[in-house]
């Protein structure tokens, strides 16, 4: 250890490589707490040292030297995974890449950003220039786009474009983990063993983004008598291609009581929006056909100034709910089109303290009741007990509670995503652990 930290230390720059004890727990740790299971299985992992490269030539450094001694190397974005995702398992290197963080600039509705840029910037930058990022997670001012397309799945958006696989990943620049590292170009299809890996097959330097073009956003919050009531009005919106969205995020009560900033009315569930200026008029008649409440309008003028609406949704909703009581956790679920409101119903009946929280999205073009339930953690039977319900119903279940790659739901097609780890990453040192390569490997014969 100490052989390849003095290397590291001799070549780099001041400021660049953290031995200190603060620095290597603050770095190792992401937002995995949120999981009960997950914050006992990874709280004691802690990397060697934190190394933060300010350039391409230091980048490579540090990949050349932790390919000569085979040193584990974690990539990490802002920390703000949720399941471990840049914890690192075997100790070893925590690559922080927040200081490669440049916008190259825009061209033809394509941004081209370095990997440690953070998606609130980018959407500054892009809202400048008339264009806006396509998709964003709530932790967008803080989350870097490397981490949101390695880590991420969806979020503020992804009611019209989708997810980080529906193609607005258009380039991507990936540095190799080779004594003499490559740099290699992918683009169209070849990018998809890069996303939601968990940085297992490449270092992700640089992307191209597709942007769409910028809109007016307001934000409402409409109140309703009961959630199913209010999932049917966000439905009906979410059908509606005509009516300019962002956002339709809807919760049962008492969610709206744990998002103290506002104050929403009691007793009722609630449709959190955006929605472009343009389609105001026409939503105001939804709000009226499904006997909804306005309970809070902001204004175009407001958006991404202080807290907006978007705040309270997506995994934020686990966060303030965890603010309230701490033991609080999360599944993610996806319902079925079809049956969701039978669904609803069974998982309510027997499973009272299971609370409704509903992200309307589209994945490959299809609207999907998607959302992130809220449970109190009881035990980990218990856990699984409402998770086997979940599937034994036909609810798809992405389970936030394993820090593996393969059994957190949605992964990159594994024969490819193996192929292209034994190219960039020979002495598999990329985030170890976290894919399973042996069983991954005969899966893929
Ligand atoms: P990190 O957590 O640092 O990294 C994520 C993964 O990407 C890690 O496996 C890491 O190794 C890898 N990685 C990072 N950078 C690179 C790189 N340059 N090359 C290769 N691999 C890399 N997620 C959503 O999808 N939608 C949401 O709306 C959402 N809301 C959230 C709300 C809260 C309150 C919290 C705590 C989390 C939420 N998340 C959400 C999860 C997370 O915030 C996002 O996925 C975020 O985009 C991760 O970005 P990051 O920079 O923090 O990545």
């Amino acid at each position: 250890k100490t052989e390849w930290l003095s290397k590291l230390k001799q070549v780099l720059p001041g400021e660049t490589v953290f031995t200190d004890t603060h620095s290597r727990m603050k770095f190792s740790r992401d937002y995995f707490h949120f999981s009960p299971v997950l914050e006992r299985e990874l709280s004691s992992c802690v990397a060697d040292c934190i190394v933060r490269p300010h350039t391409d030539a230091e980048l490579d450094m540090v990949l050349s030297i932790a390919a000569e001694y085979e040193v584990p190397i974690t990539v990490r974005g802002s920390g703000t995974g949720n399941y471990g995702q840049s914890v690192p398992m075997c100790g070893g290197i925590v690559l922080d890449m927040s200081s490669l963080d440049q916008i190259l600039g825009i061209e033809n509705g394509i941004m081209v950003a370095r990997a440690g840029a953070r998606m609130g910037r980018m959407e500054r930058f892009a809202r400048r220039h008339g264009w806006e990022l396509r998709v964003y997670p709530s932790t967008f001012r803080t989350a870097t786009i490397g981490g949101f397309v390695a880590g991420g799945s969806g979020g503020i958006g992804s009611i019209k474009w989708g997810t980080v696989w529906d193609g607005w990943v258009r380039k991507l620049k990936v540095k190799t983990v080779e004594s003499q590292p490559r740099t290699v170009l992918v683009e169209g299809d070849e990018v998809i063993p890069y996303i939601h890996n968990y940085g297992t097959s490449g270092v992700v330097s640089e992307l191209h983004i597709a942007l769409a073009p910028k809109v007016e956003w307001e934000q409402w919050a409409i109140a309703f008598s009961d959630f199913i009531l209010a999932l049917r009005f966000g439905l009906a919106l979410a059908h509606d291609e005509a009516l300019p969205k962002r956002l339709v995020s809807i919760h049962e009560w008492p969610i709206p009581s744990y998002f103290s900033p506002i104050r929403l009315p009691r007793d009722r569930a609630v449709c959190l929006l955006e929605v472009g200026t343009e389609g105001a008029e026409r939503l105001l008649k939804y709000v009226n056909e499904f006997r909804g409440d306005i309970a809070l309008h902001i204004g175009p003028e407001a958006y991404h100034r202080g807290t907006g609406l978007s705040d309270f949704t997506w995994n934020h909703t686990t966060l303030w709910a965890r603010k309230q009581d701490p033991n609080m956790t999360y599944l993610q679920a996806q319902f079925s089109i079809q049956t969701w409101e039978n669904q609803i119903q069974i998982l309510k009946s027997e499973f009272p303290d299971l609370l409704m929280h509903i992200e309307l999205m589209k994945s490959q073009d299809v609207l999907t009741v998607s959302g992130l339930p809220l449970l109190p953690y009881k035990d980990d039977v218990h856990l699984d007990a409402v998770i086997q319900r979940c599937e034994s119903i036909g609810v798809f279940i992405a389970n936030p509670h394993t820090w593996r790659l393969e059994y957190g739901g949605r992964s990159p097609e594994k024969k490819k995503l193996l192929e292209v780890k034994r190219m960039n990453d020979p002495f598999g040192l990329l985030n170890p652990l976290k894919l399973n390569i042996e069983e991954n490997a005969e899966q893929a014969v």
